[in-house]
């Protein structure tokens, strides 16, 4: 099936796999705005391109790879490369691979190329609004009329640091994950890694090579077998889900946030290094005061500490709730019928922030647009 005509778009603004339109005079009207081109976006991008619907997907980066690209250099995901694939085109490597974040940028380029995506970049969203029969996407390069919409903004751009007694006054580096490249600017320092999840011990992994680097965690993390990686995660969870939806009884499945042994962490483990301790009390100007009353001076501390859905651009819509969440019916919010959320977290669908799980979400949403956007 023919792609969809991209709608005209402001000059400098690049598309990959469609030809060059010029300024767009008016606002363009398409079935579809997907907003965020991200692993997301591009799998809804993906359902989309066979549907017939004309849509672009507009995302803020400058380049594709979504949130991969800002991960630090030395990330390992934690599925293997066949179970890291989004609908239609597997990532090379196969079921014993685990990709680095390079293959991950990779990969999600030339998937975008591979299947013609209209994403066009950097387009950075600014509100989505009523008006009439349409929803009004109005972004710092353009505006677009739609018939529905499909938020897929992920939540790296929202990292989240929890509140500790005394941070404002503290005079040493505090560094997200997020913003975390490599462990050159703490060689010898005194660094607290904060966090249990897979980005603290990944991170705890490399700093320990070259600082003295201390695991603070609110409780011992669940290190998993070394054989129970990303896909087994994954194929547990489904199952326990299936069970559910039922009405069987299941046990609980492993969380995607326990820690999977790939080989830096693992390594890490065989050095005697992954030990935590429970949190500091509070901070003071040079470091930080731990339970037992103990003084000590730290140079940095590294939050590994999670993310919350990046959903500004929908607060036109009054669609978000105490939480910071949209409230979902399956995938569509219910106090705006023309939206869906893709991505983000099991809240939006099942895995639904992973590359494998991300699809059957999409699809799901794709399919409700259909059957929403067909003539009475
Ligand atoms: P993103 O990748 O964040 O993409 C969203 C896009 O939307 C970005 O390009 C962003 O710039 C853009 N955007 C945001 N706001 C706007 C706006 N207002 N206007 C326009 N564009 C906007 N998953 C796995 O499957 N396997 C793994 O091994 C794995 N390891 C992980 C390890 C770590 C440390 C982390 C943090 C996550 C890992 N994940 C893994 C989870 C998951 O794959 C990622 O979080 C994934 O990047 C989410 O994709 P997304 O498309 O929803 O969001």
């Amino acid at each position: 099936m023919p792609l969809p005509a991209l709608p005209p778009r402001a000059p400098g603004i690049e598309a990959r796999g469609v030809a060059r339109a010029e300024v767009g005079r008016g606002m363009p009207v398409v079935d579809v705005v997907v907003i965020g081109g991200g692993q997301a976006g591009l799998a809804t991008g993906y359902h989309l391109r066979r549907t017939g619907l004309s849509h672009v997907i507009l995302d803020a980066q400058e380049e594709p790879g979504g949130a991969w690209r800002h991960a630090w250099e030395s990330l390992r995901l934690f599925s293997p490369a066949l179970f890291s694939s989004l609908p239609g085109w597997p990532m090379e490597g196969g079921p014993d691979h685990y990709p680095t974040r390079d293959e991950a940028v990779d990969y999600l380029g030339r998937y975008e190329e591979r299947y013609a995506l209209p994403v066009l970049r950097p387009v950075r969203v600014d509100a989505v609004r009523r008006e009439g029969a349409h929803l009004v996407v109005e972004a710092d390069r353009g505006v677009w009329r739609a018939a529905a919409v499909v938020s897929a903004t992920g939540s790296w751009e929202a990292p989240y640091v929890p509140e500790y007694p005394g941070r404002e006054r503290y005079g040493g580096v505090q560094l997200h994950s997020a913003r975390y490249r490599n462990p050159e600017p703490f060689v010898g320092k005194r660094v607290l890694v904060v966090g249990g999840g897979n980005s603290g011990a990944q991170i705890l992994a490399e700093l320990s090579r070259v600082a003295d680097a201390t695991w603070v965690t609110l409780r011992e993390p669940r290190l998993l077998p070394d054989h129970i990686d990303g896909r087994h995660l994954f194929d547990q969870a489904t199952a326990v889900y299936r069970a559910r939806q039922e009405g069987r009884a299941s046990p609980e499945p492993a969380s995607l946030g326990d820690v999977v042994m790939v080989p830096p962490v693992r390594e890490a483990r065989d050095r005697r290094v992954l030990r935590t301790v429970r949190p500091f009390e509070r901070f003071t100007a040079e470091g930080v005061v731990w339970e037992d009353g103990r003084e000590e001076r730290v140079d940095a501390v590294v939050w590994c500490t999670g993310f919350r859905p990046a959903l500004d651009h929908l607060r036109p819509l009054g669609v978000l709730e105490a939480d910071g969440r949209v409230r979902l019916e399956g995938n569509r919010s219910v106090r705006e019928r023309r939206l869906w959320m893709v991505g983000y977290g099991n809240w939006t669908g099942f895995a639904s922030a992973t590359l494998i799980g991300v699809g059957r979400s999409a699809r799901a949403v794709v399919a409700e647009i259909v059957d929403a956007l067909a003539p009475a």
